[in-house]
């Protein structure tokens, strides 16, 4: 064993290998160096469990792959063929070129980000996607901060903190990932008034809860993960502002995915506007910018100027603020929908709008690209009828229909794992047990790309 360990080079050695002289000239002495560090503790692991020691080329090609392992972001580009257009695990709404454009730009170069240009002194960055946000909505006021989360923080701290807000039982839910109303409540200092049931809930709930001093709102969220069916009621908006008006408190809609188009005209439950919901009577309503609205990530309050210029006033805001990335675009993203371009140019847009005849023709492609390969035939390798979901805290249940391609493979977890592991990673659905892939969130210019990683996975899987 000691034999063996006396065997194994030095850094320096390993260092003057003509591989790895490569790597040090491409990719700098110190991760390198690490790679070595780490190949050579576990060679003399190895050793020590009773293997030999590996020979210096061999120790150099593992230094390579270590180092491109070292070398290789874990944020990646990932082509999502599970139909959920706002997956929020895969990264939510996709950004228009529009918006990439913007982007780039306000990235690559200084920007007027807090700067009024006309007047030469600071300005502020809250004004660059306010106008377009209440041109668009007919909100009075606007601002924008870090998501939807901050929004909704933001608004319970500023105007509620040591007061009271109402809510019904039947929303106080968890959005996702920890996002739960009754513990942001706690966080801001507002204090919780549950009132009603979790199925039923009456404007009278609401009044009876209602104190004079302690009250500062009833607070409505959109069930934007989850259906409540069957014996239910809630009071509509403008039940709840008129009440609100009558005792003056405010009334806040956290409208969660916050849409500017209507979702019906695509077979889709209506999903509340942002506009709607103000006129409506809501005095403050919050929303994403990355759900249904496909922008960056975003949190959009709008509302009565009064309210916007409180919040805007309070210091947590800069805490929660965007960076001029974000605002340019959002504000991209924004133009498209007052040029009447969302259908034309806004990735989420796109998806929910794809006819199931335009992805069959992709399906069918797909298919035909993968029929010549062993042990696949046409009855393993099929179009099926299936449906995709707009996901991401939007309309729950709800479902576009939607033609995918079936693939039966002996092992379909392992399979689906392998294509997790491509390059770039295909996360796919497993159904009746068997692979199925939607084209409707699969970008058209991944088609290539692919059909070449299902191709080289499948090869020798399908007989098995
Ligand atoms: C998604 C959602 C949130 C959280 O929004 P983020 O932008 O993810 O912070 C809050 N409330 C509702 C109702 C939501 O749907």
């Amino acid at each position: 064993m000691q034999a063996e360990l006396k065997k194994l080079p030095s850094v320096d050695r390993l260092l003057s290998h003509p591989v790895v002289a490569g790597l040090v000239e491409q990719h700098g002495r110190s991760a390198v160096v690490e790679a070595i560090r780490a190949e050579l503790e576990s060679a003399r692991g190895g050793i020590l469990s009773g293997q030999t020691a590996p020979a210096i080329d061999r120790l150099a090609g593992r230094v390579r792959r270590r180092l491109e392992v070292l070398l290789t972001p874990t944020l990646l580009p990932v082509i999502n063929a599970t139909g959920v257009i706002v997956h929020t695990n895969l990264g939510r709404a996709l950004l228009s070129q529009r918006a990439r454009q913007a982007m780039l730009e306000a990235a690559s170069s200084y920007t007027n980000l807090e700067y009024d240009l006309p007047a030469g002194q600071r300005g502020s960055r809250y004004v660059h996607a306010a106008d377009l946000l209440c041109r668009l909505t007919g909100a009075e006021a606007a601002v924008v901060v870090n998501n939807n989360a901050a929004a909704v923080i933001l608004a319970l701290t500023v105007l509620a903190q040591g007061r009271e807000v109402i809510i019904s039982r039947s929303q106080l839910v968890e959005i996702g990932g920890g996002f739960r109303i009754p513990d942001i409540m706690a966080q801001s200092g507002a204090v919780l008034v549950e009132v009603g049931t979790t199925n039923r809930t009456y404007v009278r709930d609401y009044e009876q809860a209602i104190h004079p001093d302690r009250t500062a709102m009833i607070l409505v969220v959109h069930p934007s993960n989850y259906r409540i069916t069957g014996f239910t009621a809630q009071p509509d908006l403008p039940e709840l502002s008129e009440l609100a008006r009558r005792h003056n408190i405010l009334l806040v809609e956290d409208l969660g995915s916050g849409t500017l188009l209507d979702t019906a005209p695509f077979g889709l439950a209506h999903e509340p506007t942002i506009q709607e919901s103000l006129s409506a009577g809501a005095d403050l309503v919050t929303a994403s910018g990355d759900k249904l609205l496909g922008g960056p990530q975003a949190g959009l309050l709008l509302g009565r100027a009064d309210i916007i210029q409180r919040l805007k006033r309070h210091p947590l805001i800069r805490a929660l603020r965007v960076d001029k990335t974000t605002l340019a675009g959002l504000q991209a993203t924004l133009l498209a929908y007052l040029e009447e371009k969302a259908l034309d140019e806004i990735p989420v847009w796109q998806m929910i709008a794809a006819s199931p005849d335009r992805l069959a023709r992709r399906a069918r492609k797909w298919r035909s690209a993968l029929l010549d390969l062993p042990g696949l035939t046409p009855d393993t390798v099929r179009l099926v009828r299936t449906v995709s979901t707009v996901g991401g805290g939007s309309l729950p249940g709800q479902t576009l229909p939607t033609r995918a391609l079936s693939i039966i493979v002996p092992h379909p977890d392992a399979v689906a794992a392998r294509l997790r592991a491509a390059s770039p990673p295909v996360v796919v659905r497993i159904e009746n047990n068997s692979l199925l892939l939607d084209p409707r969130t699969v970008l058209p210019s991944q088609d290539a790309q692919l059909v070449a990683i299902l191709r080289q996975t499948l090869a020798g899987t399908a007989g098995g």
